[in-house]
């Protein structure tokens, strides 16, 4: 157990933070590890902690630029769930939805996962067609989901608008029961105390500038803000800046990044009790335990590095909320921000071995990876483990883009939230 000083935990309950990850000091890096990890997420600290739990290596360093879950782990708008259309998803995403059920106990730290159920609203013929399409492909999947009326949606959720005259009038709506909520920046902080319990080193304040090959061409480094440190195996999993780094290896990957934003209103009493998303007017929302309303936008269009995204997006999204809640009218909002998602052209992940021997990458999880951490890490570990992809990520390799068999969630979906 991690010992912290009364007047330390006390001054951080204070400020609203549970202590651990303010007194945080990254260790002093070792000359070489077995694996690096690159990206201090959630999606990199879980692999990490997999690597230590289920594969026997500890040797291992993750390396954060800034501090942990800063990126989008600490940014989005943490909606869960499984019922995406094609195997592809369905697998890794219901792989995940089940490990978030335990996730609170496998850590030992509270991630307040909570299965609200999310509920998809439909407004056109479209819509219908396309989720009606959806809950049967996953009820043959044996994956929950299902269609509801406009007034069986109200009842799901009060504070809906389902008049005929509405501006975005609502024929009915796919229901994800087990679908839910957690706290986002809690499954970094989770990960990082128990991969790092398991010897596991979280190095943060620290860039990866450069990746360093050997005479037969395989990773044996990473150069760093920090001086080079040595790896047998090193994995990428940088949301919004995987292309920056793969590059630093001569590898290529299929990515373009773009801002993606989210805001929260005042803290109000419980008013809230799902997630709601509309995919047609691209606006979703839940509540938080805290009382904010939180709040989603579609993704910004034009490519960019910005943490904050532009002004239009997020006033289209108020404005569908306002049709669709009428009764959040006179809320107010207190903050936005951005984050910079990585995007492929079939708006699917990549999860793969690359052409240079010891190096694997983890990304494009675009705007839905919150959901997919747990079985992202999980199946990530295994690949940097067994040099092999795991079965419930083996379509999710980069050989899609070479022989066009993309899985194209993206088509199907609309949104990938
Ligand atoms: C506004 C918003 C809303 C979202 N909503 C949802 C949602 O509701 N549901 C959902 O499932 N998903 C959602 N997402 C997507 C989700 O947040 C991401 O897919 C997921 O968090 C990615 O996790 P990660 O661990 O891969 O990346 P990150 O958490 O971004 O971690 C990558 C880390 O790499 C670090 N890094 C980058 N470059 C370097 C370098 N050179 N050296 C060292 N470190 C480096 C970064 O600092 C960062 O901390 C949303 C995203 C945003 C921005």
């Amino acid at each position: 157990m991690r010992k912290y000083s009364v007047f330390a935990v006390a001054r951080e309950a204070l400020r609203g933070h549970t202590g651990w990850e303010k007194q945080w000091t990254s260790p002093e890096p070792k000359k070489e590890y077995d694996v690096i990890i690159i990206g201090g997420g959630g999606h990199g600290l879980g692999a990490a902690f997999y690597l230590a739990k289920e594969h026997g290596i500890t040797n291992v360093a993750v390396i954060e630029k800034g501090w942990l879950g800063g990126g989008n782990t600490g940014r989005n708008t943490t909606i869960i769930r499984s019922n995406y259309l094609y195997e592809e998803s369905m697998d890794i995403y219901e792989h995940s939805l089940k490990m978030w059920e335990n996730l609170s106990q496998e850590l030992n730290y509270n991630v307040m996962y909570s299965p609200r159920g999310v509920m998809m609203l439909s407004h056109t013929v479209h819509d219908k067609q396309t989720f009606m399409r959806h809950v049967h492909a996953n009820r043959l999947y044996g994956i929950d989901n299902e269609w509801l009326t406009p007034e069986q949606a109200k009842d799901y959720c009060p504070p809906l608008d389902i008049a005929a005259s509405a501006r975005y009038p609502i024929n009915g709506a796919a229901l994800q029961r087990r679908g839910g909520t957690a706290r986002h920046d809690a499954v970094a902080w989770g990960y990082a105390r128990a991969a790092t319990d398991r010897g596991v080193h979280v190095i943060q304040n620290t860039e990866v500038t450069g990746i360093r090959r050997g005479p037969d061409g395989a990773v044996i480094g990473v150069e760093t803000t920090r001086g080079f440190i040595g790896a047998k195996k090193i994995g990428v999993s940088a949301s919004g800046h995987n292309t920056a780094i793969m590059s630093m290896a001569d590898v290529r990957v299929p990515l373009h990044s773009n801002p993606l934003q989210a805001l929260v209103s005042e803290p109000m009493k419980p008013i809230f009790p799902c997630v709601v998303m509309s995919n047609t007017v691209h606006a979703y929302i839940s509540q938080s335990d805290k009382g904010e309303l939180v709040i989603g936008a579609g993704t910004d269009q034009y490519v960019s590095y910005s943490q904050t995204g532009g002004l239009q997006i997020i006033t289209h999204t108020l404005d569908a909320i306002c049709e669709i809640f009428p009764i959040f009218r006179r809320v107010k909002m207190m903050r936005q921000w951005g984050g910079i998602t990585d995007n492929t052209p079939d708006r699917s992940a990549i999860q793969s071995k690359t052409p240079v021997k010891g190096l694997y990458v983890n990304c494009g999880w675009g705007t839905g990876g919150f959901k997919a951490t747990p079985g992202s890490a999980h199946l990530f570990a295994h690949l940097i483990a067994r040099d092999e992809p795991h079965k419930l990520a083996a379509g999710l390799t980069l050989d899609r883009f070479r022989s066009g068999r993309l899985v194209d969630e993206a088509a199907a979906a609309a949104v990938a939230h």
